[in-house]
């Protein structure tokens, strides 16, 4: 199906920009709901005039009912013609909302899909700039929520705002105005209706609002629950501990039942009084009128406009109260999508230096780093140089901060103190996305995503011929692989390729790695979790794809290392020890150590 009103182009980087605006230096979410509605004021506009078109009839009506009741009750005084005519207007005003209805719910619409479709579009850009710290803090279920749920809660919010407040304003306005016209006395019984919604509401809203905030709170702890319970089934499973999960999780699902009774109570009073009020106040309005109709002060047929008013500003008030839960719960949800689009945590690429060309050489000078929440000095002063074209291994004891030095290549951290230079060039002056299209890596668990082998050894790359395609095949060792698959390259691998084994699953990483023809590449124990006969066939390809590129290899084994140009030793957060294994072996220090210990 094509969506014509929903194309790329509609959504482009300069709406997108503005969604980001919307959230920038501002902290009221009225006031980021008023902002991300902009560009969309118009659609709303036409959507609130075909709505007063819309609804028209139902104001209109009970005048009609009155006068026809009054022409009726009052033959001498009324021709027969009037009625007639009355009813053709009113015939025509009922007739016109079939295309009214069809246009205020198609602006409407229009509107809040873009803003719900940008605010998504927004959210995931920022993602994807955000840095890897960020996503480690923030865990991936919670940000699902937030590009899901929220944004639908705040679709909820513009649409209930946009339909109920403009209604409930027309009908109010409306009858009174009618009102007002009609009868004086009729309208300050009328105005009589607000003290009484004043009360009941300022009587339950605290403990509405806090009972409905308890709920909120426990369903999403029941969800991050659950997402906890399938994360762990299959290491449940393995301790046979179902019913240690179950019990678990059934503690919260109580939980949130209680607490939902609890809501389903307190609305259930709430409703049950303001019904009680309010049709009691009707019944006196009829009563009311009835007397002044008795006493010839209104024609008959003014009860039932008056009761038609009264019922439908009863109703309208009734839906404004009920409002309440979904207008705290939307405002809720700007300030959670806040949580993404106020984050800070960005790469700034703005005015560095663009990367074309990637040599490959690298040098760490007196290189400090800690983590930002974590005073311990991973690194504490580490040299090292390496020139293009070598395989570096890097050995140390779990901790030591291999994948540290590996990720300040990667450029996904700074040096506290001290500086990485890549061809020369301080790290931090360069523009890392143009930087990072000539890296690869091959992390220790690959992720695939749901698509065919071909398309995940491709990923990201625009055009890739077939002989490409199939040297890359080669030189992971895939080829056998790929054969006995039932559709060769164009099976499709399971949602996060459990179809395949470990080993399979990494060397079409190594395929991704090769096709990308990187100038630097980085394994980060990319063997650790294999079986020897997977890590020989990996530990080949590696050989055969790091000639003439700057390898970075992190492995336990050192069967892996053996063939590595130079090797570094960190420990205590600096290269201890750096040479070609002969030299390292000869030295008898820790590398040699390291070695006598594994064999
Ligand atoms: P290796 O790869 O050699 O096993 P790492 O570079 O992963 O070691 O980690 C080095 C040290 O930094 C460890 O003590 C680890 O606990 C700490 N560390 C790693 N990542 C973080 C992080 N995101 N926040 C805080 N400390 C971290
Ligand atoms: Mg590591």
């Amino acid at each position: 199906m094509e969506y014509h009103d929903f194309t790329e182009e509609k959504t482009d980087s300069q709406a997108l920009s503005a969604f980001y605006r919307s959230f920038e230096n501002e902290r009221s979410p009225v006031k980021i709901l008023l902002k991300i509605f902009q560009g969309n004021y118009g659609k709303l506009v036409l959507s609130v005039f075909f709505y007063l078109l819309q609804a028209s009839p139902v104001i209109i009506l009970p005048i009609v009912t009155a006068d026809i009741i009054n022409i009726a009750t009052e033959p001498e005084q009324y021709s027969l013609t009037r009625l007639i005519v009355e009813a053709v207007i009113m015939a025509l005003v009922i007739l016109q909302n079939v295309f009214t209805t069809f246009l205020s719910s198609k602006y409407r619409s229009l509107a809040i899909r873009r803003v719900e479709l940008g605010l998504r579009a927004a959210m995931t850009r920022k993602l994807q700039q955000l840095s890897l710290t960020f996503h480690k803090e923030m865990k991936s279920g919670k940000l699902q929520s937030k590009i899901m749920r929220d944004v639908e809660n705040i679709e909820g919010l513009a649409t209930n705002l946009s339909l109920n407040l403009v209604s409930v304003a027309y009908y109010l306005i409306s009858a009174i105005i009618i009102t007002l016209i009609r009868s004086r006395i009729v309208f300050f019984f009328f105005l009589l209706t607000v003290p009484i919604a004043v009360l009941i509401v300022a009587v339950f809203h605290r403990r509405l609002a806090r009972q409905n905030a308890d709920f909120r709170h426990q369903v999403e702890n029941t969800s991050a629950q659950v997402i906890e319970m399938i994360d762990l089934v299959p290491i449940t499973k393995a301790h046979a501990l179902e019913d240690t999960a179950l019990s678990r999780l059934n503690r919260q699902l109580f939980r949130q039942a209680g607490s939902g009774f609890a809501l389903d109570k307190l609305n259930a009073i709430f409703g049950s009084v303001s019904w009680v009020a309010f049709h009691l106040f009707q019944l006196g309005c009829l009563t009311f009128t009835g007397v002044l109709a008795y006493h010839k002060l209104i024609p008959v047929g003014d009860i039932v406009l008056y009761q038609s008013y009264f019922s439908s500003i009863v109703g309208q008030v009734a839906a404004v109260i009920g409002l309440l839960p979904i207008i705290s719960r939307g405002f809720e949800s700007v300030r959670s999508v806040g949580d993404i689009m106020w984050a800070m945590d960005v790469e700034d690429n703005r005015n560095k230096e663009k990367i074309t060309d990637v040599r490959g050489d690298y040098e760490f000078r007196n290189v400090t780093f800690e983590y930002h929440d974590d005073p311990h000095r991973v690194l504490n002063g580490l040299s090292l140089k390496i020139h293009a074209g070598e395989t570096i291994a890097l050995v140390g004891e779990s901790g030591s901060g291999k994948s540290t030095v590996l990720n300040m290549i990667i450029g996904f951290y700074r040096p506290t103190t001290g500086q990485v230079l890549m061809d020369g060039k301080d790290m931090t002056a360069i523009d890392m996305h143009s930087y990072r299209s000539h890296l690869a890596t091959v992390p220790q668990t690959s992720v695939l995503f749901a698509g065919t082998i071909r398309e995940n050894i491709t990923y990201g790359m625009d055009y890739v011929t077939e002989e490409q395609l199939q040297e890359a095949i080669r030189i992971a060792n895939l080829k056998e692989v790929i054969e006995k698959l039932p559709n060769g390259l164009e099976t499709s691998v399971g949602e996060h390729g459990d179809k395949l084994s470990g080993g399979q699953k990494q060397r079409i990483a190594i395929a991704r790695a090769v096709i990308r023809d990187a100038r630097v590449i980085l394994f980060d124990e990319a063997t650790s979790a294999l079986d020897t006969v997977s890590e020989k066939l990996i530990q080949d390809s590696i050989e055969k794809l790091s000639k003439n590129r700057t390898t970075f290899i992190v492995a336990h084994r050192l069967s892996t290392i053996r063939n590595a140009d130079k090797i570094a030793v960190i420990k205590d957060g600096i290269c201890s020890e750096f040479g070609t294994y002969e030299e390292l072996m000869a030295k008898k220090g820790e590398f040699y150590r390291f070695k006598t210990l594994q064999s």
